[in-house]
């Protein structure tokens, strides 16, 4: 089959894909309830006779198209969650409902993923391989869709997995790739340093919690600063301290709260080790006691070499693209990272800046939009990518 068949399909479903999308955009659900969205997406499949599984971990889809001639299997995944946004854009096809919004383009990823679908499964008496097309629920909550599919046997039998993310900031008709880490593990910690309150007045007969706190928040500075390796990227950064009192009361108790973020697993647990260590000796200098909670987020999406130059070489075959750029790696998180753990693969992003409009609004904005062509774009690049890692 020449690649420019699965073209010419794609091309002659855009305007289905566009009202698909839209019909997506005007009925969002959260992480976790997204039953309407599953129907949808497994009835799509099977009015076309497609082989589909639902309930694959939660509310995750699996379609799986066979072709004629045995080769690879060939994953490709796109979400569907939506997030708990106001919808604020002045558009037709706006949110139906209050405080639920479609603001990352999820509704892009399903309505192109479904269609290239359509066309592998139209062309599968000349297909080699077979391909998994995995619509996962959950991304924006974690601990998220993506690990309970895996566990649920979404990647049995794959050999290889790729995935992209419409990125509405980036110009259409570009594609942003990244080999190794690219989307940062983004963690949670939080700290109790309990004290002893009492009278502003008598301060040697407290533990004062405020001041032990604001000695941690200092000592907390020194982790990447002082230990972990500088040629790895990280963050720790208290984002809340709260010890409400009266101005003449010595806090009895603090809470902390933070992110860490990482892209080296072994940083990762370094900094989790860290933070413990300090919060203890601070404390105990202060005379204080602590309660120490870290809670991990996803792993780092980090694409394989040669899977992410495959991508970048065949997505030059794609006529819409225009350009194709590595990019240094964001610090945002993304589930993707599972499947990269589990099998070999590439993470993308494909550009989906709207005509016209010089600073977009960006992802989870109450007036996020993209650029539809650029589901019609990711089909194409996800689809040569696919056919042609078969050779
Ligand atoms: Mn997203």
């Amino acid at each position: 089959m020449t690649i420019h068949t699965l073209f010419a399909k794609l091309d002659s479903y855009y305007s289905d894909m566009v009202d698909v999308r839209r019909f997506l955009h005007q009925h969002p659900e959260l992480s976790f309830e997204e039953t309407e969205t599953s129907a949808f997406i497994a009835a799509f499949y099977k009015e076309l006779g497609v082989e589909t599984k639902t309930g694959v971990g939660g509310n995750g889809v699996v379609a799986t198209i066979t072709g004629a001639k045995p080769g690879k299997t060939i994953a490709l995944r796109a979400d569907f969650d939506a997030l708990p946004i106001q919808d604020e854009k002045n558009v037709p096809y706006r949110s139906t409902v209050p405080n639920k919004m479609h603001a990352c383009g999820h509704d892009g990823h399903t309505a192109s993923l479904l269609h290239l679908g359509k066309a592998l499964h139209e062309l599968k008496e000349e297909l080699t391989g077979t391909y998994v097309l995995i619509h996962q629920h959950a991304e924006e909550y974690a601990p998220g869709g993506a690990k309970p599919m895996i566990e649920d046997g979404c990647l049995e039998g794959v050999d290889l997995v790729f995935g992209t993310h419409l990125w509405a900031t980036a110009p259409l008709g570009k594609i942003q790739y990244r080999a190794g880490a690219m989307m940062a593990a983004a963690d949670r910690f939080e700290i109790i340093i309990q004290g002893a309150g009492g009278h502003g007045a008598q301060p040697h007969k407290t533990k004062d919690a405020i001041v032990a706190g604001s000695q941690l928040v200092s000592n907390l500075q020194q982790i990447v600063s002082r230990r972990v390796n500088p040629i790895d990227s990280a963050v720790v950064t208290v984002g809340s301290f709260v010890a409400d009192n009266a101005f003449n009361v010595i806090a009895d108790s603090a809470k902390l709260i933070g992110t860490v973020r990482t892209f080296n697993p072994e940083v990762r647990t370094q900094i989790e080790e860290e933070i413990e260590r300090v919060v203890k000796g601070t404390c105990l200098s202060a005379g204080c006691g602590y309660e120490y909670e870290y809670f991990r987020g996803y792993p780092a999406v980090v694409n394989h070499e040669e899977e992410t130059h495959h991508v970048a070489a065949q997505a030059r075959l794609v006529p819409e693209v225009t350009l194709i750029e590595e990019i240094e790696p964001e610090m945002g998180g993304e589930d993707f990272s599972y499947y990269l753990e589990a099998r070999k693969g590439a993470f993308f992003f494909t550009g989906a800046q709207q005509d016209g409009v010089s600073s977009p609004y960006p992802h989870h904005h109450p007036k996020f939009d993209f650029n539809e062509k650029a589901m019609l774009i990711a089909a194409k690049t996800l689809g040569v990518a696919a056919i042609n890692a078969q050779s």
